[in-house]
């Protein structure tokens, strides 16, 4: 058996994921490591903003908080300080944590709370409708960019780096191994860690884009500039028709990681120690 299906709220499916999104291959990851790291789901809340991936809290048989737009750092710092004890992890999107919810992810990695986030990055506003987020890329079509994004991008882990995350990642849903590995080694860390995930939107990325379904978008996650340059007749859809690349190559892995006290050492919360590592 898969480990972690047990995990999922079997009177929540079908889930409302479009044929081919990325989030069910990251859902499918962390239930993973949540069923081999856990004995039990006692000591773990989930907590989510909204959008596409904050929904997938919903489907995992944790203790799970589904918050407001951009506001699910702040329901988790709450949280966190009143139970040190819990392993707290933060689902979010690009939209969700780094447009909406900006603010509050940068103070939270300063602050360096011991807490896990995991941002769900495909490059737009998923749910509210395929709308430009920090992350797109430029030149690429959304559905408030009709004549191709002018605006640079973020680079999620770069700046939340910058912010004072004591541990920064990324993996993407075509590596869903390496994408474990990086989940284990963030829930393990002592202190903010961040991972940010790429994943796809076949129904409005993808689409906007003319980029194919979910198994073309998987496949040109692992697609170099260069590769395109060689490859275009192959892979024409990677490039805006401009010319520009539409697949940004970014370094995967774990890409820092310190050690300095967290929040909850610096106030002395009672319990905290107890935390399941
Ligand atoms: S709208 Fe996009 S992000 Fe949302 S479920 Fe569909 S494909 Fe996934």
């Amino acid at each position: 058996m898969n480990p972690g299906k047990e995990l999922l709220r079997q009177e929540m499916m079908p889930h409302i994921l479009c044929p081919g999104c990325g989030h069910g291959i990251v859902l499918n990851t962390l239930v993973r490591v949540l069923a081999t790291r856990f004995s039990s789901m006692d000591q773990v809340a989930l907590v989510a903003g909204i959008g596409c991936s904050s929904r997938i809290v919903g489907y995992i048989d944790a203790y799970t908080l589904h918050t407001t737009h951009g506001r699910a750092l702040s329901f988790a710092t709450g949280l966190k300080l009143s139970r040190p004890e819990l392993t707290v992890i933060v689902i979010t999107g690009d939209g969700d944590g780094l447009g909406i919810g900006g603010n509050h992810l940068i103070h939270a990695a300063r602050r360096n709370l011991d807490l896990t986030c995991i941002l769900f990055n495909n490059e737009t506003y998923g749910m509210t409708g395929g709308q430009l987020a920090p992350t797109t890329v430029p030149h690429a079509f959304t559905t408030t960019t009709p004549y191709g994004n002018k605006e640079p991008s973020f680079d999620a882990a770069a700046l939340l780096k910058a912010c004072g995350a004591t541990f920064v990642a990324r993996g993407q849903a075509y590596r869903p191994d390496l994408l474990e590995e990086l989940l284990n080694r963030a829930i393990a860390h002592r202190g903010f860690s961040f991972v940010d995930v790429m994943t796809d939107c076949t129904e409005y990325f993808g689409r906007k884009n003319a980029l194919g379904g979910g198994s073309d978008l998987l496949f040109s996650q692992t697609r170099a500039d260069e590769e395109i340059a060689r490859d275009l007749d192959e892979w024409p859809r990677l490039r805006h028709p401009d010319g520009f690349p539409l697949r940004e190559i970014l370094p995967m892995g774990v890409l820092h990681e310190v050690s300095r006290p967290t929040l909850e050492e610096m106030m002395g919360l009672a319990g905290y120690e107890a935390r399941e590592e």
